[in-house]
């Protein structure tokens, strides 16, 4: 079964802008940082909580300098992030202090990132998630939770639900703009559908848009049924990749929107860092790792704040 959704991974030009922002600004941890395995030339960056809990989790490849992305059609166009109960006055003020430009809502801030992936921070009653974070650029009571949502935007509605209720498990709803929820009770479930409306514009890979969003899984056992059953649906579906902290699937939903199954183990101990060192060494895949010095050295240096 699919308990939510495990990540979001997305694109961005400047790898300290990056850090800058989701560290210094939002307060999450740089749980992992390691090297996009089809692209060791290029960093992968992990935010989440205190131990990089699946559902807390955004990541990404900073691509450098290139242009821009475009957010629309076929694409994630925004991602939700939980806030605890009446701290969009604290958040509102924080993102004022770093000149970070919002919009505020009573209970939800629409801002951009500095490449310009669209986030929100809504106030979610009933999150659970503990939300710890030792590196404490944001005090616990106001700290992000984790994923709320992702909001996808597809030409067609139709099939792209199907797939989401019929096949996911996720129950749906309707609002009274004609937009579906899929979702279940759980924080971090939730997949907003917008159908496209005449002149909206194809999105366009690059920084500042979404390229993936996976979905949780328990077990591989679990994953190897999904794939069965997704190839059985006539789906493209990738084999099992190792990510090292989590075994992924990837496939296209119907709107051409990337979605990727991953596992909940092992985790992001699982290379031997501690809570307390998460993040904070260049982590390489074991067979990479006799070229350290070669991958280091092409690498921009960090600073983490
Ligand atoms: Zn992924």
């Amino acid at each position: 079964m699919i308990t939510g959704i495990h990540h979001v991974t997305a694109l961005a030009s400047d790898p300290q802008t990056n850090i800058d922002f989701y560290v210094g600004v939002l307060g999450l941890k740089l749980v992992k940082t390691t090297i996009n395995y089809d692209d060791p030339g290029m960093y992968h960056f992990y935010y989440g909580d205190g131990v990089g809990r699946p559902g807390t989790i955004l990541t990404f490849f900073p691509l450098g300098g290139i242009r821009r992305g475009r957010i629309g059609t076929g694409q994630v166009v925004s991602t939700a992030l939980s806030v605890p109960v009446g701290s969009t006055k604290h958040w509102s003020e924080r993102l004022t202090e770093h000149g970070v430009p919002f919009d505020a809502r009573q209970t939800a801030i629409s801002l951009a990132d500095p490449d310009g992936l669209a986030l929100i921070l809504k106030e979610i009653e009933g999150d659970v998630r503990p939300g710890d974070n030792d590196a404490g650029c944001v005090a616990p009571e106001f700290a992000i939770r984790g994923i709320d949502s992702v909001t996808l935007q597809v030409a067609e509605a139709a099939p792209t639900l199907e797939l989401l209720t019929e096949r996911m498990g996720f129950d749906i709803s309707q609002d009274g703009d004609g937009r579906f929820t899929a979702a279940s009770d759980v924080s971090g479930n939730a997949v907003y559908l917008h159908e496209s409306e005449e002149g909206d514009a194809r999105g366009l890979s690059g920084p500042g848009t979404v390229h993936h969003v996976a979905f949780r899984l328990p077990s591989d056992a679990e994953q190897d049924k999904w794939r069965d059953e997704l190839l059985a649906l006539g789906y493209h579906v990738s084999p099992v990749m190792d990510r090292q902290y989590f075994h992924s699937i990837y496939y296209r939903e119907p709107g051409g929107i990337l979605f990727e199954l991953a596992t909940d183990t092992p985790g992001f101990l699982a290379d031997g860092e501690t809570v307390e060192t998460l993040g904070r060494r260049l982590q390489l895949p074991q067979k990479l790792e006799a070229k350290r010095e070669i991958i280091e050295a092409h690498l921009p240096k960090l600073r983490i704040p």
